[in-house]
């Protein structure tokens, strides 16, 4: 990581923090040791171990602010604009450096269990709330982090990416959080503030996407080198990430990464490479800058590894370290819990019909993917497949008796799986095909989109998806906008790219029932494209107390003069209007059970009988 520098005085503050805390994990060993203490509990143990090793990476740094150094020509007091996003995004999206076009999250397990990163957006309550705009964003931006960890690991012949929290299709979960006006003001100011919400999972680690200008990013990470899945980095306490709206994706390395990879255990005091407060100093590097006085760089790595992690890897992250190094004996990043080893690809379920070979291809959500098709004593009608649906795939062939098509799929990882699929003596296919009956492949774009749920309660998030295709093809790294409804006029809310299976996803928080549709602009040799529209219904949120026969609440979006109803057996019995702030209050003429509140589009059933006190 480079930096400008334009001060050093307070980088030494720094230093004598890491150095501090280095000091107390001694002692912690030390206490260890000596009490053994049979009556100490687990929480106490945890209270002592979190206030021996706990660390924030970064104090202040030479510039007087806390946290990482900005990169070059970002100023962290500057307000970006959207539009300055979008572009951010377009420019991670263009980068196949690290990702080779891929900008799509891994997918693992459940998207649930065990130790997992969680993506929010966090914004104070007296700032401008972006979440609908810039959601689409934020899942290009975490897809670079998900890379950049994929292409480092490769460098040492494995593979990792992230467990990030994310739903049964794949798709990032992204949590929308306001806190109060003053919890951005600093990174313990928003931690305490998350942890009183109950976002305090030690199986989780939060990477906060904070719309603010205060910082540019900050992480916390224990001091801690032992090298056992017990490491106080590796799932014993919450840990967060926070990188504020200027340096979202905001330079040729990923702060995103770099804040991360504090959280997962790095650069910690063991390394050969170390800087002064939590860095490296052995260049090209996400994790190195001079971070302190007399900190000296080095140039080992050419500039284009400025990307990835852990130059040489030997010091923080290496999937296979050198025997007996430094990083083999105490912990590395790359052992983390929070990430896991993508399986390999395989093929299966070959089958011919006599007229179409289909398999079945076993592949990484996440990841793109191709098949080549090769017959011998079969024609085929494509030499290749890139397919969005990463359940099934096939090709038309004519084949002689026994003869075979050879399938062999490449991932985007470059990991490759083969299957041969033979003719059977019962297909009936012809002994010399027909030249020119195989059917065409088809290379029609298209854009579609669906809502993940059609209805959802106000202050709900509705997820507006879609998928660009050209055949059956998937078409990633190109922007799609989400447009909405105005009467009969379409603008713009929110812009995404397409991941390496062409997919986009918005996060939207419509105040009432709103009309969606996606819209490409045209490109990479596809015409312009709008998808049909899709509707989200959203059904208005109703509050509701009783008192005696008084029956009160609110409506939300809170709205003036909103008609609500008290019905029972399907006859009106009392009505009223909401105030400006959605209260109303409706009076039942007698007492009784199977009293409903009726507003537009929302039933509220009561439960209990209403009595005249
Ligand atoms: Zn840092």
């Amino acid at each position: 990581m480079t930096a400008t520098r334009r001060a050093a005085s307070a980088a030494v503050t720094a230093a004598a923090g890491v150095l501090a805390l280095a000091a107390g994990v001694t002692g912690l060993t030390s206490s260890f040791g000596s009490t053994a203490s049979a009556d100490s509990s687990l929480a106490a143990l945890k209270a002592r171990t979190e206030a021996a090793v706990s660390v924030n990476a970064h104090g202040l740094n030479a510039e007087g602010y806390e946290g990482d150094e900005a990169p070059e020509g970002i100023d962290v007091d500057d307000e970006v604009p959207t539009e300055t996003l979008v572009q951010r995004a377009a420019a991670v999206a263009a980068n196949d450096s690290v990702s080779s076009g891929r900008a799509g999250i891994g997918c693992s397990d459940d998207g649930r269990s065990g130790n997992r990163v969680q993506v929010m957006y966090v914004v104070a309550a007296d700032r401008p709330d972006r979440f609908s705009q810039v959601s689409g964003l934020l899942r290009s931006y975490s897809s670079e982090v998900d890379s950049v960890m994929l292409a480092s690991a490769m460098e040492n012949g494995g593979r990792r990416q992230v467990r990030w929290v994310h739903d049964t299709s794949c798709e990032l979960v992204l949590e929308h959080v306001v806190v109060g006006a003053k919890d951005d003001d600093s990174f313990p100011a928003l931690t305490s503030a998350l942890k009183a919400m109950g976002h305090n999972r030690p199986d989780r680690k939060y990477l906060l996407y904070t719309d603010a200008a205060v910082l540019c990013g900050v992480a916390n990470v224990y001091a801690d080198n032992t090298p056992l899945s017990s490491n106080a980095n590796n799932g014993r306490f919450p840990q967060y990430a926070r990188v504020d709206a200027p340096c979202w994706a905001a330079s040729d390395h990923s702060v995103e990464a770099h804040e991360l990879t504090h959280t997962l255990g790095a650069v910690l005091s063991f390394a050969p490479h170390k800087s002064a407060a939590g860095h490296c100093t052995d260049e090209s590097d996400v994790m190195c800058y001079p971070d302190g006085d007399g900190v000296r760089m080095t140039q080992s790595c050419p500039t284009t590894h400025e990307k990835l992690l852990d130059c040489n890897g030997d010091d923080y992250f290496n999937v296979n370290p050198k025997p007996g190094s430094a990083l083999a004996q105490n912990w590395n990043a790359a052992n983390s819990s929070f990430l896991y080893d993508p399986p390999a690809p395989a093929l299966v379920s070959g089958t011919y019909d006599g007229t179409t070979v289909s398999v079945k291809p076993q592949v990484l959500s996440g990841q793109g993917w191709s098949i080549s098709w090769a017959g011998s004593g079969c024609q085929v009608s494509s030499a290749r497949t890139v397919s969005t649906s990463p359940k099934a795939a096939s090709v038309g062939a004519a084949c002689r008796q026994g003869g075979t098509v050879r399938a062999t799929l490449r991932q985007e990882d470059g990991r490759t799986a083969q299957l041969v699929v033979t003719a059977g003596a019962t297909s009936a296919a012809p002994a010399t095909p027909a030249p020119g009956t195989a059917p065409a492949p088809a290379t029609t774009a298209t854009l579609s989109a669906n809502a993940r749920e059609a209805s959802i309660v106000a202050g709900k998030q509705a997820v507006v998806q879609g998928t660009l295709a050209s055949g059956q093809a998937g078409v990633p790294g190109l922007r799609v906008d989400l447009q909405r409804r105005t009467g009969s006029a379409w603008g713009r809310v929110a812009t995404a790219y397409t991941s390496s299976l062409g997919t986009v996803s918005f996060s939207q928080l419509p105040r009432a029932t709103t009309t969606y549709r996606l819209v490409f602009a045209g490109g990479s040799g596809l015409d312009a494209l709008s998808s049909s529209a899709v509707t989200v219904r959203v059904a208005p949120k109703v509050t509701v107390q009783a008192k005696g026969l008084r029956v009160s609440g609110t409506v939300s979006p809170a709205k003036r003069g909103t008609v609500v109803s008290l019905v029972k057996a399907s006859k009106r019995v009392a009505t009223s209007r909401t105030d400006a702030k959605g209260r109303f209050l409706l009076k039942a003429p007698k007492a009784g059970t199977g009293y409903t509140v009726v507003v537009p589009g929302s039933t509220v059933v009561l439960r209990n009988a209403l009595s005249a006190r």
